[in-house]
């Protein structure tokens, strides 16, 4: 898959849950090939605007569009096809190798499928020697090349983290999505992910949409900057201008 030439559109979206509007008429647009970041204090949206783009929340108004698609009216599998895949806030893998969770993670895209892999077909075992294939490459492209054999669980929290990246590549998305790729990491951990997100972006020319709470990392990486309060929209542009808006001092830095 080559880069998208689409943005993605995130149009008047309104989320209520009951008594509670988490997202009120926000609107957005990433532009292809950038990196964008969703800030906002605890509780802004940040999470549900994800699970809206990515299809776990239908909105009670709004569209999100990307080239011919209205992602609302679609399951969260077929969004996946279409090249919009997402990590999660606090999903931690914790089973198998790296290269366990990696080829789960190209499952997605298997067009031999189970009857004919257990069956160990000619296609098939092809198939799976080309995901194998893929599978190290990303390894190696998110630093987790050396660890590919490795069980997981006895990696460092910082890697055991950035399988969950590594996992989302795997599926040779055009547009990623990152919830708070940094939670928990310390500060070199922090760099590494920071690197590693800057590399596959230019590597690939992928478009990613970042919600992040760690401010360093969305000023070090982002292009543009969308910022949330309440669920509405209370500042936009570049990591330089929200971080001089008032608005953003008081809400999101708490002055
Ligand atoms: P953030 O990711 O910015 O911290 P969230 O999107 O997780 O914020 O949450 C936004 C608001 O919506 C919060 O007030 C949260 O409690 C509420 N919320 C989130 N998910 C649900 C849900 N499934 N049911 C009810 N309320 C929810
Ligand atoms: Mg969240």
């Amino acid at each position: 898959r080559t880069a998208s030439p689409h943005p993605l559109e995130v149009q008047d979206v309104t989320v209520r849950f009951a008594g509670l509007t988490a997202l009120d008429a926000v609107s957005f647009t990433v532009a292809p090939g950038t990196v964008h970041a969703v800030i906002g204090p605890n509780g802004a949206g940040k999470s549900t605007c994800f699970n809206v783009l990515s299809g776990l929340h239908r909105p009670a108004r709004g569209s999100v569009r990307h080239g011919d698609a209205e992602l609302t009216r679609l399951a969260p599998h077929r969004i996946a096809a279409l090249g919009v895949a997402r990590t999660f806030q606090n999903i931690v893998t914790t089973a198998g190798t790296v290269a366990d969770n990696l080829m789960l993670g190209r499952h997605a895209l298997t067009r031999a499928g189970f009857t004919a892999s257990a069956l160990r077909l000619p296609a098939a075992v092809r198939e799976q020697r080309e995901h194998l294939a893929k599978a190290r490459e990303i390894a190696e492209l998110t630093g987790l090349g050396a660890h590919f054999d490795q069980p997981v669980a006895l990696l460092p929290y910082g890697d055991r983290k950035r399988v969950e990246l590594a996992r989302a590549l795997c599926l040779e998305p055009t547009v990623l999505l990152l919830d708070e790729p940094v939670a928990g990491m310390n500060a070199a951990e922090r760099a590494r992910t920071a690197e590693v997100v800057r590399h596959v972006r230019a590597e690939l020319g992928l478009t990613v949409l970042l919600v992040e709470h760690d401010m360093g990392l969305v000023m070090r990486l982002a292009d543009e900057v969308t910022v949330l309060d309440f669920g509405k929209v209370i500042a936009h542009g570049t990591p330089e201008e929200v971080r001089r808006d008032p608005e953003v001092l008081r809400a999101y830095l708490g002055t």
